[in-house]
């Protein structure tokens, strides 16, 4: 949707600022009770959910203008949704802070004002084909001698969506994942250097024709295929799978993330978790994988006032809360292992802190996102835990990089990495 069709909405946000802290029922402690990594940062109204809402309102008044200093404001924030879901679970959901987010990225990229950074980054998805200027041929170097198929000329019933930053940046993820699909006796092959962006960097950017050109190809290519399932490594890849990619085209396979996929493994009885990994861990919630991975729903109606203030959806519209997120699977399976105490930490599931990566922060405000994993990083170490796990190779590379940084003493792993570890019990090898 257009910034304009959003303008009622701005005018609706009371600048109450509740979106800059945990929705207060689940705030467990001052220390933790934030919710927005850049205006924990930048400590300035302006960076907070709210305050680009007024920003919005602003540029649609013409009030103020697109400018550098102004497209700066507006990417200082990894588009992670904790303010959407804070005002949401505050006022029911009459106000979409992350769309109006989202329209205003559309808005800045239309203008040509984006930060530099991102622009190179658009510029570099169009030319590689990924946002890591890497050659395709590298793509599939990860496979090496593993014998796993080729769907470009093979059949098989799952495709595995290796993804670019666990095909380029973290190679074993990638075996470690085939791997426990090969002991598993999954029927499942890859695409190799056939394999496309999903486009979830130029889609948070806020290049929406460049991300549809990749949801175009990648709903053919994968549809072409026959495959019954696609499965991610990355969380990133899997919610624009699930929540973007539906209205662009008809998609006829499921979409699963890994920790959904080996869930279903194990209740199949195709993994079975025996050998002991004795260690005490937290789990870190990649915001692509929970509150923004909520399934697309789609919605063609109006808005309407009633009774002179009520604002009701005709026909009523579903508010995405964020609590239709993957969280239960990966916390299912850190339970299932032998020998494994797992703790939470204070902030989780839909009102998680975001590892600071995501929406070109990585990239374009490195100071952004790593003030934003050394935050997350004390959070874990509070809870005793010795080990911090995600899903998410963008915020294992993100949190890894903070872990050194600070030199903190806590163990980083992804999730896939225990899974097969303690599938050795069984004699399992590789990965
Ligand atoms: S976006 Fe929502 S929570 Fe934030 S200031 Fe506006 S009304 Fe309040
Ligand atoms: S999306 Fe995340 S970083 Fe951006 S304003 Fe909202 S809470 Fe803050």
């Amino acid at each position: 949707m257009s910034l304009e069709k959003y303008h009622v909405q701005t005018l609706r946000c009371n600048r109450c600022s509740l979106c800059k802290w945990v929705p207060q029922p689940k705030i467990a402690s001052w220390r933790f009770a934030a919710a927005c990594p850049s205006i924990q940062k930048y400590n300035f109204h302006a960076y907070s959910g709210g305050g680009r809402i007024i920003i919005a309102c602003a540029l649609l008044e013409n009030k103020i203008d697109y400018t550098d200093e102004l497209a700066r404001i507006v990417y200082t924030c990894s588009m992670c949704g904790a303010c959407d879901v804070s005002c949401k679970m505050n006022y029911g959901g009459n106000l979409e802070p992350l769309e109006i987010m989202h329209a205003l990225r559309v808005k800045c990229v239309e203008k040509g004002r984006i930060p530099p950074r991102h622009k190179t980054l658009l510029e570099d998805i169009r030319e590689y084909d990924n946002p890591y200027k890497e050659p395709r041929k590298k793509r599939e170097e990860w496979a090496e001698g593993m014998s796993i198929k080729d769907l470009s000329h093979e059949k098989a019933e799952v495709l595995y969506y290796v993804g670019c930053t666990s095909a380029y940046r973290l190679p074993g993820l990638a075996r470690t994942t085939a791997t426990i699909l090969q002991n598993a006796g999954v029927d499942f092959g890859i695409l190799g250097k056939e394999e496309l962006c999903c486009a979830s960097t130029a889609y948070k950017i806020g290049d929406e024709a460049l991300m549809e050109e990749y949801a175009k190809d990648n709903i053919e290519k994968f549809n072409s295929l026959g495959v019954k399932q696609v499965v991610t490594s990355c969380s990133g890849c899997y919610h624009m799978f699930k929540s973007y990619y539906p209205p662009i085209g008809k998609m006829n396979f499921d979409v699963l993330h890994i920790t959904e996929y080996i869930e279903r493994l194990m209740k199949e009885g195709k993994i079975k978790l025996s050998k002991r990994v004795p260690i005490k861990a937290t789990y870190h919630d990649p915001c692509h994988l929970g509150r923004l991975a909520e399934p697309h729903v789609p919605w063609n109606g109006v808005e309407k006032k009633v009774m002179g203030q009520l604002i009701i959806t005709d026909p009523p519209k579903e508010v995405r809360f964020g609590v239709k997120g993957v969280y239960d699977p990966p916390r299912n399976i850190l339970r299932s292992i032998p020998g494994l105490e797992f703790v939470e930490m204070e902030r989780i599931r839909e009102y998680s802190w975001c590892c600071g990566s995501g929406g070109g922060v990585k990239a374009a405000f490195p100071e952004l996102a790593s003030f934003a994993a050394a935050e997350r990083i004390e959070e874990a170490n509070a809870t005793g835990a010795e080990a911090l796990v995600t899903a998410c190779p963008f915020c294992e590379i993100n949190l890894g990089d903070a872990i050194r940084e600070g030199k903190v003493k806590i163990k980083l792993y992804d999730i896939v990495e225990l899974v097969l570890e303690a599938m050795r019990g069984e004699g399992v090898e590789g990965g």
